[in-house]
């Protein structure tokens, strides 16, 4: 497929808000791609040339593009400089002077999506002594191939700030209105996929609705599912189970801050388990013993934890589980903080010797294969009965989480009680008939712990300091997500971070160093950041705020950790802050 198609689709889906538009134009271009280009057409329409999974960054600074810009239309750096501060968009500056050049009378080039996907990453793959010229280069040839409207767009994804706004939500409900239509279903405005509990007889469209949603929740993969749907109908997606060695989205709990809202949330009896402090870990093994272990954030991190490697080849059943893989100190036999293993994800060397310093429990607290199948909609009952009989119970190696069946208020509160005196979080509670649903946030899994007032945000804008903080960025503007994947601002921190690492805790320093890659614009002091390092906070309150684009302000926000491991994507939402602001506004009455 020409990218030239997909960039006039880009520049239809930026000139509408509307969802519905949005789910409509990509309806259209589905039925343009060939089966060949889906995966490539998926990852362009989220602005990405790498699966979501996979960190590759293509590291390119908006002063490298400017200069490759200038390269390719024979405008001085300066000038560019001084329109991109005008408008703001280095992708419309860019078209706007490639569009004075001779050959783009042409509107359109031979580029396909395929060309763009291995450009880029022949880009993000160049290394070594003279790296920054030879991606100069290669930035302004691949701009010297395009139309101008496509040089606006190849900008913005190289500078991985597409900026369309598309949601995942979006995406699915287009493969769905696409999928209707070819197969001569009568269309109707994509919404909410149905509830379980009214399922009545379904009507066609929600019976497609439920399938892809299913279909993409168990492969996590649009471009299959859409190639499934336009050839082989329900019956395919039906048919797309879970794959051993490929990730699936983990499912997410909802939160409550009273024992008995809790327990009607999940109905009595309920399971009640630790909620351990530490990172979240979906272990696959296969039927030939290949073990792969990956983050909440889909990363393969496999060979960072050849311990866990270890305790998995004990369990001798091809599997997927879902566990959490918690700090734990041989000598004390206590629980670490999340912070100090953190570092275990990241780490490529010396691998060895920091699992010997931070060593990690394994606690398996579900399972969604076993053996040739896949059991995750079977009832957590009877998923639990598998963990009990499979996992071996070896305490500071590997183990079925801690659990107890409770039927009352009280158990739930001394339960409790117990588990923050043993260092956890707080706990999980869980329906005993409910499956596991993959990629969502379900009211049958429900986390309670003492301190609600955090959220998870990004940091979109920051601004330089000075006198002794000066080379760092200090104050920090962050975002929630929106129901459409848009970030909107909800305030600004600056406290929480550490001056000097002698004091414990993250610096301003290292913070500047993980946002400096990401810098999109700079004015005076201060810069815009593409939306990437996740962080926690804490705040006072939250007040409705006509000066942040969310609606809302957090009143003292202050920075409690670095996310790692959470994908922008995942970050809190703007419905979780409007939650908290009536829970607290219940509290207050
Ligand atoms: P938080 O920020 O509160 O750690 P989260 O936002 O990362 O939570 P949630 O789904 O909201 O994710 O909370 C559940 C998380 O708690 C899981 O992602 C998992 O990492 C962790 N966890 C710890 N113990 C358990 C357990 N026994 N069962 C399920 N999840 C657990």
């Amino acid at each position: 497929m020409r990218f030239s198609q997909l960039c006039d689709a880009y520049l239809e889906l930026s000139q509408t808000a509307k969802r519905l538009e949005k789910t409509a134009l990509i309806a259209a271009l589905l039925k343009e791609v060939p089966d060949s280009d889906m995966a490539e057409v998926m990852m362009l329409l989220k602005g990405r040339v790498y699966p979501e999974w996979d960190k590759t960054q293509l590291g390119i600074s908006s002063k490298l593009a400017i200069r490759a810009i200038s390269m390719a239309s024979g405008e001085s750096e300066t000038k560019i400089v001084q329109q991109f501060k005008k408008t703001g968009d280095i992708g419309q500056v860019c078209q706007q002077l490639l569009s004075k050049r001779k050959q783009s009378t042409l509107a359109s080039s031979e580029l396909s999506v395929k060309d763009v996907i291995k450009g880029m990453r022949k880009i993000s793959t160049i290394e070594g002594s003279g790296s920054v010229d030879l991606k100069l280069r290669t930035i302004a040839h691949l701009l010297n191939n395009a139309s101008p409207l496509e040089a606006r767009f190849l900008i913005r994804i190289l500078l991985e700030d597409l900026r369309i706004g598309i949601a995942d939500g979006t995406i699915r409900d287009a493969i769905i209105q696409y999928a209707l239509e070819k197969h001569g279903l009568h269309v109707i405005p994509a919404d909410k996929p149905p509830k379980a509990e009214d399922s009545g007889v379904q009507t066609p469209a929600q019976e497609w609705r439920a399938a892809v949603q299913d279909a993409i929740d168990r492969s996590n993969d649009v471009a299959k599912v859409a190639v499934t749907a336009r050839h082989e109908g329900l019956e395919g997606l039906r048919g797309i189970d879970l794959t051993i060695g490929v990730p699936i989205r983990v499912m997410l709990a909802q939160k409550e801050t009273e024992v008995a809202a809790a327990l009607t949330r999940v109905g009595t009896p309920a399971a009640l388990e630790y909620k351990y402090d530490g990172f979240r870990m979906q272990v696959h093994r296969d039927k030939e013993g290949k073990i792969t272990l990956f983050t909440r954030r889909l990363e393969n991190v496999t060979d960072q934890f050849p311990d866990v490697v270890e305790f998995i080849k004990e369990v001798k059943v091809a599997c997927i589980l879902d566990c959490e893989a918690v700090g734990y100190d041989p000598k004390t036999g206590k629980y670490t903080a999340f912070q100090q293993i953190s570092q275990r994800i990241r780490r490529k060397y010396d691998i060895d010797t920091l699992m010997k310093e931070l060593p990690v429990e394994l606690n398996v607290f579900d399972i969604l294969y076993h053996e040739n199948e896949s059991v995750y909609l079977r009832p957590f009952e009877e998923r639990r009965k598998l963990i009990e009989k499979i996992i071996p119970n070896r305490p500071g190696h590997i183990k079925p989480s801690d659990l107890l069946i409770a039927h009352a208020e009280a158990e739930v509160e001394s339960f409790y009680k117990k588990s923050l005196a043993a260092g956890n979080e707080g706990i999980m509670l869980k329906t005993l008939a409910a499956p596991y649903k993959p990629g969502s946030r379900v009211g049958f899994m429900v986390k309670m712990k003492p301190v609600m007032d955090e959220l998870d945000v990004v940091i979109v804008g920051a601004e330089w300091g000075e006198g002794k903080r000066s080379g760092w960025l200090t104050s920090f503007t962050i975002a929630v997500l929106d129901d459409d994947g848009n970030f909107v601002e909800i305030g600004r921190f600056g406290t929480g971070l550490k001056e000097l690492e002698q004091e414990g805790g993250t610096t301003f320093s290292q913070v500047t160093d993980l946002l400096k890659d990401d810098i999109l614009a700079e004015e005076g002091k201060e810069v815009r950041l593409k939306p990437n390092i996740v962080v926690e906070v804490k705040f006072e309150e939250i007040q409705r705020s006509p000066s942040y684009s969310s609606g809302f302000a957090l009143r003292f926000p202050r920075f409690v950790r670095l996310r790692d491991d959470r994908r922008p994507e995942e970050i809190s939402t703007l419905s979780d802050v409007m939650d908290a602001y009536e829970a607290q506004r219940g509290r207050n009455k």
